[in-house]
C-alpha cells in the first residue's frame, strides 16, 4: 500500500449515526476522523424524540447521564388522533411482558443531543474536525473508494484519504448519492415538514402526541426546558401553497383545528418555523469498495414512524464490527464482509421497514387510520403493542402477524 492515509476510517457527518460509528471504531483501536460540515452545536430539523432503546445505545456510549442532567423531557408513550377524532392512546411501561431498556423514551432538543454524542465519539478517541465539507468521493486506479474531497471553513479543497470511507451524512448524502446507491421509489409517499419550537402550548404531557387529518399530519412534544416540539407533515404537492411564509401555514394549520387552536390560544413561537423535504430514500445495499452507508444515508421512509435517531445510533454500531474486520484483512474478502452488514441490517431493521410502509399506507387512505384508531381506542392492549415496537424493544414480528393487522385494518369494517 505504501501510500499516505489521514485516517483509517473517514466517516463523513458527526450526527448521531457518525457519531456511534466512530465512537464503535474507535473504541477497537480504530483511528477514525469525523468530518462535519457543520459546527456544532447544529441543528436537525426532527420532531426530537427518542425510543426507550435509543437510551441503551446512548448508555454503552457513557453519554446517558450527561444528557439526563440536561432535564430532557422523559415520554410515557404515544397518543395518536385519527382524523375522525378517535384517540389511542399507546403506553410503553405496560402488561405485555416486554421491557425497554427504560420505561420512557426522551425527547431532547437535538442542538444539546447532538454535540453531547459527539463528544462521546471524541472522548472515545475519534478524531472530529468541524466546517469541512465533503464535496466528493476520491478513488485509486480501481473504482474503489480512497477518501473524499473536502472543502474546508478556509475555502481550500483538499483530498483526504483513508482504507474506508463511512457517509453518515443524512438525507440527501453525497457519499450514497456518489456511490449511487441511493434509490426512491414513485409509490412512496414525498411529504415535507415544517417544525418549530413553541412556549405555553396548554394540555402538553408526557404523552408524545401525534394528530392525523384527511391532508398531513401533525406532532407535539414536550422537549424540556418548557420548550415544546412542533411539526407539521403534508404532501410535497403543497410546498408550492407553503411558499416563503412557512409560520403563516403552520399557524393556519392549527388554527383550522379548533381541537388544536384551543390549546395554541396565549402559546408563544419561539424559533423560526424550518422545513425539510421530501425523505423516503432507501439503498439496494449499504456498501460499496472502500465505502458504507449508516443512518439516514442509508435508509429514511417518514418522521411518522421515523424512529431515526434509534436506527442512526444502532446501525453504527452494526456497522463497525464489519469495518474492524474489512480493516484485518486487507484486499481480501471485502464483498463477503461487507454484505454481512446488509444482512445484519435487514435482521435489525426488515421488520420495522415493512411496519414503517404499512403505516405510510395508513396515512395515506385514512380510511384505514380512522378503523385502526377505532379499535386502538378500545384495545389499550393493541396500542401499547404498537408503541413497545416503535420504540424498538418489542420486535415487529408480534404486530406484523396476520391476525393483528386483521384485527387492526380489517375487522372494523365488519363491524360498521
Ligand atoms: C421532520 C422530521 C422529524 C423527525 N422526527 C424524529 C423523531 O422525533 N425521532 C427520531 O428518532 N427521528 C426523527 N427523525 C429522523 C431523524 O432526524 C434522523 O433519522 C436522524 O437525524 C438520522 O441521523 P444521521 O446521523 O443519519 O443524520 P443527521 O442527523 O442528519 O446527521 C448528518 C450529519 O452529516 C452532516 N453532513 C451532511 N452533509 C455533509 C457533507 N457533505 N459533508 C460533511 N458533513 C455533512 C450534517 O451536518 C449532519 O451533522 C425525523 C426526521 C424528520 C425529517
Amino acid at each position: 500500500m505504501g501510500e499516505h492515509l489521514d485516517a483509517e476510517v473517514i466517516v463523513v457527518g458527526g450526527g448521531p449515526a457518525g457519531a456511534a460509528t466512530a465512537w464503535a471504531l474507535a473504541r477497537e483501536g480504530v483511528d477514525v476522523l469525523v468530518l462535519d460540515r457543520a459546527k456544532f452545536p447544529r441543528d436537525k430539523i426532527c420532531a426530537e424524540y427518542l425510543s426507550p432503546q435509543a437510551s441503551r445505545v446512548l448508555s454503552d456510549m457513557r453519554v446517558l447521564d450527561e444528557i439526563e442532567a440536561t432535564n430532557p423531557a422523559h415520554l410515557a408513550g404515544m397518543r395518536i388522533r385519527a382524523p375522525n377524532g378517535h384517540v389511542a392512546n399507546g403506553e410503553f411501561a405496560a402488561n405485555h411482558g416486554f421491557h425497554g431498556f427504560r420505561d420512557k423514551g426522551l425527547a431532547i432538543q437535538r442542538t444539546i443531543l447532538d454535540e453531547i454524542v459527539l463528544r462521546g465519539a471524541r472522548t472515545a478517541g475519534a478524531r472530529v474536525e468541524e466546517s469541512m465539507r465533503v464535496t466528493d468521493l476520491a478513488r485509486n486506479g480501481s473504482a474503489r473508494v480512497s477518501g473524499v474531497t473536502v472543502l474546508g471553513a478556509d475555502g481550500l479543497r483538499r483530498t483526504l484519504r483513508a482504507r474506508y470511507v463511512v457517509g453518515a451524512d443524512g438525507l440527501r448524502s453525497v457519499v450514497g448519492r456518489r456511490l449511487g446507491l441511493v434509490r426512491t421509489s414513485r409509490i412512496w409517499p414525498r411529504r415535507i415538514a415544517l417544525v418549530a419550537h413553541y412556549r405555553k402550548v396548554k394540555g402538553v404531557t408526557d404523552m408524545g402526541e401525534m394528530h392525523v387529518d384527511y391532508d398531513g399530519y401533525f406532532g407535539i412534544v414536550d422537549v424540556g426546558d418548557g420548550k415544546m416540539n412542533v411539526a407539521v407533515v403534508v404532501p410535497m404537492s403543497r410546498a408550492k401553497e407553503i411558499g416563503d411564509d412557512k409560520a403563516e401555514f403552520l399557524e393556519r394549520w392549527i388554527g383550522s383545528r379548533p381541537h388544536l387552536a384551543e390549546r395554541f390560544v396565549g402559546a408563544e413561537r419561539i424559533t423560526p418555523v424550518r422545513a425539510t423535504g421530501p425523505f423516503a430514500a432507501a439503498t439496494r445495499r449499504a456498501w460499496s469498495p472502500g465505502a458504507a452507508l449508516v443512518g439516514d444515508a442509508a435508509d429514511f421512509f417518514d418522521p411518522f414512524t421515523g424512529e431515526g435517531i434509534y436506527a442512526a445510533l444502532r446501525g453504527g454500531e452494526l456497522l463497525a464490527p464489519y469495518l474492524v474486520e474489512a480493516l484485518g484483512r486487507p484486499g481480501k474478502d471485502e464483498g463477503r464482509i461487507l454484505s454481512g452488514y446488509d444482512r445484519a441490517r435487514k435482521r435489525e431493521f426488515g421488520g420495522k421497514w415493512k411496519l414503517e410502509r404499512i403505516v405510510g399506507m395508513a396515512i395515506a387512505y385514512p380510511y384505514f387510520l380512522n378503523n385502526a384508531a377505532k379499535v386502538l381506542s378500545q384495545r389499550k392492549d393493541m396500542a401499547d403493542l404498537l408503541v413497545g415496537v416503535a420504540g424498538d424493544f418489542i420486535p415487529t414480528s408480534v404486530v406484523l402477524s396476520p391476525r393483528f393487522l386483521f384485527n387492526l385494518f380489517i375487522s372494523p369494517a365488519f363491524r360498521n
